[in-house]
Order: structure tokens, then sequence, then C-alpha cells
């Protein structure tokens, strides 16, 4: 179990209709995206049409967590106070190995170390339950 931190300042996703099945698969510490019905396409961002087939067909699938590190950057800079603290802090883009792409950080690393993380490193998500409401997707290193 996560500890629930009492007051987390940071941005929170607003919870809808369509989004609700990613955010409930991360409070079940599973990563979910939505996988075409018609083509068996997995996409993300959330969207209502496959952007390869046009189909509104699709079912939450749960994905393997894994994946590398596409690009990286770290953050000096505040631009919102609340992530004041976390400076400097890393920001990836990570490659899923079922094809679809999302940002996130990488955790457990000294971001302030230039050589921490490289691109093509391999990496496994890790949940973060920042609110009784709200898990977030987050990424390690993995052990090869
Ligand atoms: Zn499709």
């Amino acid at each position: 179990m996560s500890e629930h931190k009492s007051e987390y300042t940071k941005p929170l996703p607003t919870i809808t209709d369509d989004n609700r099945g990613f955010w409930e698969g991360c409070k079940n510490n599973q990563l979910r995206m939505q996988k075409c019905g018609a083509c068996g396409h997995v996409r993300y961002p959330i969207s209502h049409v496959c952007p390869d087939c046009l189909s509104y067909d699709f079912e939450w699938t749960t994905l393997s967590g894994r994946g590398e590190v596409f690009s990286y950057v770290v953050f000096y800079q505040r631009y919102h106070k609340a992530f004041a603290e976390d400076l400097p802090y890393n920001v990836a883009l990570v490659q899923l190995e079922e094809g679809p792409r999302m940002y996130s950080n990488i955790v457990g690393v000294d971001s302030s170390d230039g050589d921490a993380v490289k691109v093509g490193d391999k990496i496994e998500v890790v949940f973060d339950a920042v609110t009784p409401e709200v898990t977030i997707p987050k990424f390690k290193l993995r052990q090869a």
C-alpha cells in the first residue's frame, strides 16, 4: 500500500466517463488503455475513435507496464509552485511495449545526475496513489 499524502497540491486529472477506465485501472495498479475492437490497435491518449481504422469500437485492455525511455528531460525551473520542492525532476516520454507512448516520471533515480536515465533504458510501471481517488502511473528502471 502506498501512503496517501494528506496534502497533495499538484494538478489532478478530472475523471470523466471517457477516461474512467484508465484511472480506475491505475487505482487497481493496472495500466489500461483502449484497444480497438476492429483492428486491435492500442491507443493513447484516450480517444473516441481509432486513429488507424476510424472504428468507435474499443475495450479497455491491461498492458504489461513495460517499456523503454524514448525521450527524457530534467526540469530545473519551477513552472508550478507545487513542483518546487521536487526540483530538479525528470519527465520521460515512455515507449510502451504495446505501442503507445505516454509522458511520465522515472522514479527512484537522482534527477540531478545527468547519467541516471538514458534513452533506451528498460522501465516498468509503478503506481503512486497520490489521493484516495487518483493513482498516477510512473516508471522505474527495470533490471535486465
Ligand atoms: Zn482500429
